[in-house]
Parts: structure tokens; sequence; C-alpha cells
């Protein structure tokens, strides 16, 4: 039997958590379906100094107050995969691998995964060397040398992370421009631990067991040469999980979802908010700016679609 709902949210990430509160906060019946760990990409920030009002606190400890705040004004939440949505008649109908879900609207907030290398030995030696999360993994790797990819702020920040517990950090990156914001610029230029490879990309992770080097290829003279490295953090930036969806809303050639300002998609009491949406600014700040507008206008959607009589 299908479980009823007026707002179904599918993400816990910070856009998720403000919907979810502002939906519970307007009296509707909210729930928030989650398939991993709350908080999404920020449960893996050491540390986020840029949400305003908040000086500096963890960003496992900003989720899990975020959802304390939302649980308080009455948000359900739910650990399930949504496996997909249709719609009949007026109301949605939300799959998941455990029951299903009826809801007047739905707001998804399924945010963004990291993107891979695509190279020989990545796949092969995920967790015994190559990582995606410094703040989890860097303390593994304390008093060796490790390279981090990438010249985004991902990179930077985990990089910082992982410089206080290793020997070196090679950053490597494919242009000689870092893209970060100069604050996190200043600050690893400023960080004696840190080695650049400017112009240099990762064509193979080498090591049987463990990682033990990378193959580097620098681009302007096609020169190939060996990095001996214990650790390889990838951070080349994310993408959208929103494969579920293909095919219902529109989306652009990057699968992030279309929405208007009021973070309406073409499918009517569809709403897509945070780092799922196409151009988002994927900031915690923005992204809960993001769930809130979407949770206003889902409540406007179902006090006009749905009158009480
Ligand atoms: P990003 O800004 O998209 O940066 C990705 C980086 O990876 C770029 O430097 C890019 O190079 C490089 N790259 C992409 N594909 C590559 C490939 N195939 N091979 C090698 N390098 C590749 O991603 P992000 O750093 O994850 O940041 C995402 C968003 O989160 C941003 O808006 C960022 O501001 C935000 N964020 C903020 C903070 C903070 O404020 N503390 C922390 C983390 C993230 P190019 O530069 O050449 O394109």
């Amino acid at each position: 039997m299908d479980e009823d709902y007026d707002i179904v949210i599918v993400g816990g990430g910070p856009a998720g958590l403000a919907a979810g509160l502002y939906g519970a906060r307007a009296r509707r019946r909210t729930v928030l379906l989650e398939k991993g760990v709350i908080g999404g990409q920020i449960s893996l920030s050491e540390r986020v100094e840029n949400y305003p009002g908040v000086e500096a606190i963890g960003g496992f400890d900003l989720a899990q107050t975020m959802l304390r705040q939302a649980e308080n004004s009455g948000l359900e939440t739910h650990y399930k995969a949504v496996l997909g949505l249709e719609q009949t008649d007026d109301l949605w109908r939300v799959k998941t691998n455990d029951g299903d879900y009826r809801a007047k609207a739905v707001i998804i907030t399924s945010g963004a995964d990291y993107n891979r290398l695509d190279v020989p030995g990545e796949e092969r030696l995920t967790g015994r060397g190559v990582s995606y999360c410094a703040t989890c993994d860097a303390p593994f790797f304390a008093g060796q040398e490790v390279a981090v990819v990438g010249g985004g702020d991902s990179a930077l920040d985990e990089g910082m992370f992982a410089a206080r517990h290793v020997a070196k950090v090679h950053l490597v990156h494919r242009r000689e421009e870092l893209r970060a914001s100069r604050i996190l610029q200043e600050r690893v230029f400023a960080d004696p631990k840190f080695e650049f490879v400017w112009n240099t990309v990762i064509t193979e992770v080498l090591g049987e067991e463990q990682v033990a080097g990378v193959r580097l290829l620098h681009l302007p003279t096609r020169e190939e040469r060996v990095l001996p490295v214990a650790g390889v953090f990838v951070f080349i930036g994310h993408h959208p999980n929103t494969t579920y969806l293909r095919s219902l809303v529109s989306m652009d050639e990057g699968g992030h979802i279309v929405v208007n300002e009021w973070m309406e998609t073409d499918a009517p009491g569809l709403f897509a908010a945070g780092d799922a949406r196409q151009n988002s600014a994927r900031q915690v700040v923005t992204a809960a700016g993001d769930g809130a507008t979407a949770a206003v206008a889902a409540e406007r959607y179902i006090s006009d679609r749905f009158p009480v009589e």
C-alpha cells in the first residue's frame, strides 16, 4: 500500500533539509527520502565557513543540526532509495526499494556525485589508495606523499586537509591556473607541503594491491613520467544524480533539471532544487535557499490544486 504525503522530498542534502523544514512548518505532511548519509556532499566537508551566520562548523554537524531542526518541526525522514517517479491523475507516485509513496508534490534534491578520472587502475585501486574524500581517508596516509587532482575549491579544500596528515601533496592540475576561489588559492600557495604539477593529467594509477604511483602526462610537451605516491585524491567536479528522472522532465546536456525561478520543472507538482538543478551556484547556502523556495512553491501549488472543501 502506498503511503500518502503532501510533499515527498528526494535527497537529504542542504536543499532537501531546507525544503523539509519549510514543508513541515507549513503543516504539510512531509517526508524526506535519503538513500545514504544525511547532508550529502557537506557531510564529507571538514569545515564549512561560508554559511552566513555560522562562522565555522563541520559539514556533518551542520547537516545534523539542519536535520534536527526540520524533524522538530515535523519532518519525517525515511532511509530508502528512490527508483523512479510517475504521475497518475493529479498525484505523484514515488517508487523506492522499499515501498511506494503517493504525494501531491515532489521536490527533487538528489544532488550530485563526484566525477572519476576514468583511467586504468582507478577503479581497481579505489579504496586501496584512490579516494574521493580526503576528509575521510587522508589520515591513513600519515607521513606519506599523495596526489590531489583538480584545481577547484574541492581540490584545494580537501588538499589542505590532507596536507595536515601527509608529508607532501602533489596538486596535479590540467591547466596552470587554478579555478578555486582566491582565498583558498592564497592558502595553498602559502602551504609548504604543496607541490604544484601544472598542465598535467594522470593517465594511469599504478600499483598491485595498493597505489604505488601515478603515470603523468605533461600536456604541452606530451612527456610522460611516473610520480611515486601512496594515495590519489580525485576532485574533478560532479554530475547530477538525476538518471532516475530521465524523460520525465526537461534536463540540460549534463543531466541538470531545468527549473524556473520558483524551482518548478515542466511537470506539474514536480520541483527541483540544489545541485540537481540547472545553473545552481552549488553552495550550501544557495542549495538551502533553493530548497526553501521549492517548498514555498510546492505549498502554493498544493493549496491551488487541492483546495480544502
Ligand atoms: P569544479 O569547480 O567544477 O572544479 C573541478 C576541477 O577539476 C577544475 O579545476 C577542472 O579543471 C578539473 N577537472 C575537471 N575535469 C577534469 C578531468 N577530466 N581531468 C582533470 N581535471 C579535471 O568542482 P569542485 O571543486 O568540486 O567544486 C564544485 C562546486 O562546489 C563549486 O561551485 C565550488 O565553489 C563549490 N565548493 C565550494 C567550497 C568552499 O567554498 N569551501 C568547497 C568545495 C566546493 P579546469 O579548471 O581546467 O576546468
